[in-house]
């Protein structure tokens, strides 16, 4: 192999990562003139974002305190900010995705009651929570057998696998299959950094006014082969449960437990069969990280057992998704309060991104950019440069297609 450049190729940003933040990102910058590339290793809406639960959330949920903590804060102005990109009015078009919920529910169990009235009374929850009366419940909660009270979010739950496709195929010329057997980092003696591919014998350098990782747990192992020390990355490892059933009602909702970290969180997704899957995380998912498989499906049938005794799930179908959340590190492991975007430590062409939560991708572009205007990285309003030699990547299947396909 000829390690002499026959090509270089330019660009103003090139994203490294295609889940929703890279893809959010990528639609973002091209809407405002920059040039811009994706490379994907994988698949697009890899990992975290197909296994997350879709909620969009105002941060209610960050207020079991009952106290306003800087992560309601900042997030209070996203499911505003998602709904006005699903009508088209917004600084990306989401219009080809589609909701499974416009708004969520929130239950106690008995031993939590009193933290929910804490919760209510707070000033955070206030137009943003109501008590739901009996006949209007969802039909999942019209069984006699519930006797507590339930409140309606009204944040929107999204079919994520819809807004990855959406998010692709608004740019799909920009988006790449990165092969790094073929592919490596190359320093620059000011620090900066170059992506060269080896394709036909030769190197086609790739020189882009920034670099951004957006690679969700893969920045850890990018940081580490850059040899870049700060920022660091810190995981909060869950095992989510799965249950594939024929049971006709979809629920989206938190179950109120007494710690500030949901209970159980419920969410409902459809299959390509007419069946559903029921997604369950929150504490179950959190507290099952350590344990097998096993353990924690037996955890998840007494939790339902307990909360929701009248639903028959005894023909369902049981499977397991050990995930991590990847975050910037945090003093003692705290949760991030927003999305996070910083200037790698010696490598100035190079940003290091991860939104913390899928609701806060639209914050995440909002910081990537302004640290491109910081650094005087101005739209080119370029075309996609010719990459032909390197494959689009494929979209990623749900965790519930990949555990039950038949
Ligand atoms: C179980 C679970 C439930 C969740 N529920 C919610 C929720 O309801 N609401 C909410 O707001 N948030 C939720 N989240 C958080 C949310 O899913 C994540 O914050 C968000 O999806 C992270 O997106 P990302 O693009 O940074 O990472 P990812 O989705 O992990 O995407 C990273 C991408 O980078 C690719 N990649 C990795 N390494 C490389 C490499 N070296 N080169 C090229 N590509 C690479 C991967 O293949 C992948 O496609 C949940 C998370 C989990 C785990």
């Amino acid at each position: 192999m000829s390690n002499t450049v026959r090509q270089t190729i330019t660009c103003d940003v090139a994203i490294i990562g295609g889940g929703i933040a890279g893809l959010w990102l990528l639609n973002r910058l091209v809407n405002d003139g920059y040039n811009a590339l994706l490379f994907e290793q994988t698949a697009l809406g890899g990992e975290q974002t197909v296994a997350s639960q879709g909620m969009i959330h105002g941060g209610i949920k960050y207020t079991l305190s009952g106290t306003l903590s800087g992560a309601s804060e900042a997030i209070a102005d996203m499911p505003a900010h998602w709904q006005a990109c699903m009508e088209g009015k917004g600084n990306v078009d989401l219009t080809g995705a589609t909701t499974l919920s416009d708004h969520f529910y929130m239950w106690s169990s008995a031993s939590a009651l009193s933290r929910m009235t804490t919760f209510l009374a707070s000033k955070a929850t206030r137009g943003r929570v109501t008590k739901v009366s009996r006949k209007d419940r969802p039909s999942v909660f019209q069984h006699g057998a519930f006797n507590g009270s339930l409140y309606k979010l009204v944040d929107m739950v999204l079919d994520v696998p819809s807004v990855v496709k959406t998010l692709a195929d608004n740019c799909r010329e920009r988006l790449f299959h990165i092969d790094w057997n073929k592919a490596q980092w190359h320093h620059l003696p000011d620090k900066k950094v170059t992506l060269d591919f080896t394709y036909d014998g030769h190197v086609h350098r790739l020189k882009a006014g920034q670099f951004v990782l957006t690679a969700g747990q893969g920045n850890e192992s990018l940081l580490k082969e850059l040899g870049i020390e700060s920022p660091q990355m810190q995981r909060r490892p869950l095992q989510q449960v799965m249950v594939k059933h024929t049971y006709p009602h979809r629920f989206y909702g938190h179950c109120l437990g007494a710690e500030t970290t949901p209970r159980l969180t419920i969410s409902s997704h459809p299959c390509d069969d007419g069946t559903q899957v029921w997604y369950l995380g929150g504490s179950l998912a959190e507290k099952g990280a350590d344990l097998s498989p096993e353990e924690v499906i037996t955890n998840a049938k007494k939790e339902l057992e307990e909360l929701m005794p009248w639903v028959d799930l005894s023909k369902a179908r049981w499977a397991t998704l050990p995930v991590d959340r990847a975050e910037p590190k945090q003093r003692n492991f705290a949760r991030p309060d927003k999305a996070f975007a910083s200037v790698a430590e010696e490598c100035p062409n190079m940003i290091v991104a991860w939104p913390t939560k899928l609701t806060l991708s639209p914050n995440l572009a909002d910081e990537v950019i302004e640290l491109l205007h910081q650094h005087s990285q101005l739209p080119s309003r370029g075309d996609a440069p010719e990459l032909a030699f390197l494959d689009r990547p494929p979209l990623a299947p749900t965790p519930w297609d990949a555990a039950f396909g038949d």
